[in-house]
């Protein structure tokens, strides 16, 4: 009998840790698109169990040593190296935490956001306040366990975009929100509004679903290796490049949400779609962070979906699927697709002031894991930001400091993530444009094809195998 080779050993003990993930994960996905509310009891305790045993499987002394033995044989920058670098990420998290702080993390993020469900909907900071105090102070004994020689917010970020800095995000927020301010006080000054009723009318859900899931297909998202259902908020969630799931919502009078909902989640769904087989269940099979999860998506709902080229193709089919806007023109819609106008709720910002709302987060949470900010400053704070950078003045505590749910889940640190979504996929969009030609001209006869292929092989294959800042330089040479 011939003695596997540590790399294999690697790959058998890893391949049951993933598949535990995606048992998680499509429970998950069920409990947000079909469960029956009172599954919600078992479901927990499910996915509970599911955790504890994914969590002894990380830290098992059997995997720390073969992945010794791994790193023992792995050349420099070698795909056995990044291997072993992905699987450490996960497995030094995993460790180095003590089974006491994870559970209480646990705990704290349950009844945090039952307590910030209920703060949100009173306006009422004071109910949401001793939790959040709860949850900084747990998640900075975190990051203190998992690296005490870095600082927390670095850790933090860690868990969604790995290698982010503090020190490198600073100027980079810095320099964003000097071009984006003066853009929005422009936009304020001008006094005028765009026209949005063309893009208002009656919208059929089951019509709309055809027409995303036409666009969908378009884009190349295959739907024998995926499916659409709905959901309360839009997401996507892969097990393997062969089970990707995405979901959509709609509003009845405006086909804006739904249609380009759905063309962001299929940007996510065409990255998992397109992962390398290969490495299915391996440490470098996934995606390598938020971000560049982030830049995939908003090309798609963006850059080619709010194009006016997407619409030279798309207008007819439009038509032909909603009767009622017979005679509307490119030149009419196309505004209203880019109505920009400062606003509360980050979700429906638009893409000049989407940047600034996380610039105020971003300002924020490092603030207060640097201990410049405590968590009673934090509803003044968020206010002023606001209106520095967008020159208004949350009403209440709900528009304001309680709007978003990712505090409440205990996850600080992922906000920038969609920042560094947005400006990694304008870097690659210039990319594409120089090295495929006229990009604009094939997405206005509806040829998607060439784009995708190119993000294909640019990003989608790599999976983890580079971190993502080398992933980008390598894509766009920048
Ligand atoms: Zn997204």
């Amino acid at each position: 009998m011939t003695e596997k080779s540590p790399q294999d050993r690697l790959f058998a003990l890893w391949g049951e840790i993933r598949d535990l993930e995606n048992a998680e994960a499509l429970l998950s996905w069920d409990q947000e698109t079909g469960m029956p509310p009172r599954g919600q009891g078992a479901r927990g305790r499910c996915l509970a169990t599911l955790a504890g045993l994914k969590h002894a499987r990380l830290t098992d002394p059997g995997l720390s040593e073969v992945l010794d033995a791994c790193a023992g044989e792995a050349a420099p920058g070698s795909e056995p190296e990044a291997q072993v670098r992905e699987a450490r990420r996960h497995v030094d998290r995993a460790v180095r935490v003590p089974v006491e702080l994870a559970k209480a993390l646990a705990a704290a993020t349950s009844s945090g956001l039952v307590a910030w469900q209920k703060a949100r909907r009173k306006a009422d900071f004071a109910l949401f306040r001793d939790h959040l105090v709860t949850l900084v102070r747990l998640r900075r004994e975190q990051a203190a366990a998992i690296d005490p020689a870095r600082p927390p917010y670095d850790v933090l970020m860690d868990e969604f975009e790995p290698g982010a800095t503090e020190e490198e995000l600073t100027p980079l927020f810095a320099k964003l929100r000097e071009a984006l301010a003066p853009l929005v006080r422009g936009v304020a000054e001008c006094g005028q509004g765009v026209d949005e009723r063309p893009a208002l009318g009656h919208y059929p859900p089951e019509k709309q679903l055809a027409f995303g899931r036409m666009a969908a297909a378009r884009m190349g998202f295959d739907f024998e290796a995926g499916r659409i259902d709905r959901s309360t908020h839009p997401f996507c969630t892969g097990f393997g490049p062969g089970d990707v799931r995405i979901t959509w919502r709609c509003q009845e009078d405006d086909f804006r949400p739904a249609l380009f909902g759905i063309m962001h989640e299929a940007g996510h769904g065409l990255y998992e779609q397109g992962l390398n087989p290969a490495w299915e269940g391996t440490p470098i099979g996934p995606a390598v962070s938020l971000g560049v999860h982030e830049s995939q998506s908003r090309l798609w709902e963006n850059l080619v979906g709010r194009s006016r080229a997407f619409w030279t193709w798309a207008l007819p089919r439009f038509v032909e699927t909603f009767p009622d806007k017979k005679g509307l023109t490119v030149d009419a819609l196309w505004p209203a697709l880019h109505a920009v106008r400062p606003s509360f709720i980050r979700v429906e910002a638009d893409e000049v002031t989407y940047n600034l709302h996380i610039a105020a987060r971003f300002g924020i949470e490092s603030a207060l894991f640097r201990g410049e900010l405590e968590v009673d400053d934090l509803p003044a704070a968020w206010d002023d930001a606001y209106e520095e950078l967008l020159g208004i003045r949350p009403r209440d505590m709900a528009e304001g400091v309680l709007q978003d749910i990712h505090w409440a889940m205990g996850m600080f640190g992922y906000f920038p993530t969609y920042t560094l979504g947005n400006l990694i996929n304008a870097q690659l969009f210039e990319t594409a444009r120089r090295e495929l030609g006229d990009v604009e001209g094939m997405v206005s006869k509806g040829e998607l094809a060439p784009l995708r292929e190119w993000l294909r092989e640019k990003i989608h294959r790599f999976g983890s195998r580079y971190p993502a800042r080398e992933l980008v330089q390598r894509a766009t040479g920048a």
